[in-house]
């Protein structure tokens, strides 16, 4: 049994991505070819933005994000404790400080509340808060946008595991002033190497981040209007991405019914994940927490002697990564995201999952819960 089973997926695109790659391949337009530009029309209709700007993987896509909005060195950013490191590594990657507000109990997303009093405690220089749409649930961004506005930092949506979820009728991509995500190929929308993007509907931070995402070019590559980057995404992976984002939301319909099997399956004993009245899960992970950390090790041991792979994430908060150390943030700091680190859990977990592998992840924690 595959964590996520990419192979399967394959099967079933391998003719449709086969002819598309061909197509790159004979046409020779390696670089920004009009695959990517299709590719970027077909992402913002579907999730509803007027602009994407597609680049080389999501850690850029944020750092570009936070670039574009002038974004550095003595300014300050609020975020969640819980997320991959590289929603904070791009914070500290322009030169600003990461802030955090610690997460809700239910979702394991950021508390809007407490990021309403980290953004008032930090003063004037806080200048945005990074929302992260962990594990496929997008974050509180209706409460967000008006804590945001109400302090007049902008609101950036990490969507890289949310994409395909949904928050009061809008699509995750759609729920910041700019949004970023990633294709990474474990992502509920991934291709078949690194890949990113970042989505807004603002005309004129679009041109920014077009700009910076080509040597800060400007009529051309060969006018450079300041300091970018090197960060497109390869026509290749956008030729794939067409394919596999056609196919994504009859993905997405399966991946509910396997979140809902294993909600109605599960044991009593593990706490499952919630998805909020108004909200869909794109479900990038299905995490459970155990009782306590003894018994996710019980557990997880049971599910390896079956051959069933698991995983954890995460299970060191942001604020104590070796990499934070500098800040000085103590164990304590964030009491819900170290307790949910402790406990937390994911199951195997993907549209092509089949009901039978899934039956036995469930007998074998049934039985290991006893
Ligand atoms: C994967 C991920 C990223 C980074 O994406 P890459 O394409 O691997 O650079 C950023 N934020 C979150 C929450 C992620 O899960």
């Amino acid at each position: 049994m595959e964590f996520i089973d990419l192979e399967s997926q394959y099967l079933v695109l391998k003719d449709k991505i086969a002819g598309r790659v061909a197509d790159v391949l004979s046409a020779g337009n390696f670089i920004m070819g009009p695959e990517v530009a299709e590719f970027e029309r077909a992402l913002a209709g579907y999730c509803g933005v007027k602009h994407v700007v597609s680049c080389a993987n999501g850690t850029d896509a944020l750092v570009l994000a936070l670039k574009a909005y002038g974004i550095g060195p003595g300014d300050t950013v609020v975020t969640t404790p819980f997320t991959f490191f590289a929603t904070v590594e791009a914070i500290m990657t322009v030169g600003a400080t990461p802030v955090f507000a610690d997460i809700d109990p239910g979702t394991y997303n950021i508390d809007p509340a407490l990021a309403d009093a980290a953004i008032a405690a930090g003063g004037g220089c806080v200048k945005a808060t990074i929302s992260v749409d962990l594990f496929g649930l997008p974050a509180d961004h209706q409460r967000l946008a008006a804590v945001c506005a109400g302090h007049n930092v902008r609101l950036i949506e990490d969507a890289a595991q949310g994409f395909g979820g949904e928050c009061r009728g809008r699509r995750a991509g759609a729920l910041g002033d700019v949004a970023t995500t990633s294709f990474f190929p474990a992502k509920p929308l991934g291709c078949y190497g690194d890949g990113g993007a970042m989505l807004t509907d603002d005309a004129e931070l679009a041109a920014m981040l077009r700009s910076l995402r080509v040597h800060g070019k400007g009529e051309d590559k060969y006018d450079n209007v300041r300091v970018g980057f090197n960060s497109r995404l390869d026509t290749i992976q956008a030729a794939i991405l067409l394919e596999k984002l056609a196919a994504f939301p009859a993905e997405l319909k399966q991946r509910q019914l396997v979140a809902e099997r294993y909600t109605r399956a599960l044991p009593q004993m593990l706490t499952l994940p919630t998805v909020p009245q108004g909200y869909l899960s794109s479900w990038a992970q299905y995490c459970v927490l155990a009782p306590d950390a003894a018994k996710r090790a019980t557990l997880m041991a049971a599910l390896a002697a079956a051959d069933i792979p698991s995983a954890i994430y995460y299970a060191r908060p942001m604020h104590l990564q070796t990499a934070l150390a500098c800040y000085g943030i103590g164990a304590g700091s964030y009491p819900v995201a170290e307790e949910v680190a402790t406990r937390i859990f994911a199951l195997p977990m993907s549209p092509y999952l089949s009901e039978r592998d899934q039956d036995r992840v469930i007998e074998v924690l049934t039985a290991a819960c006893r």
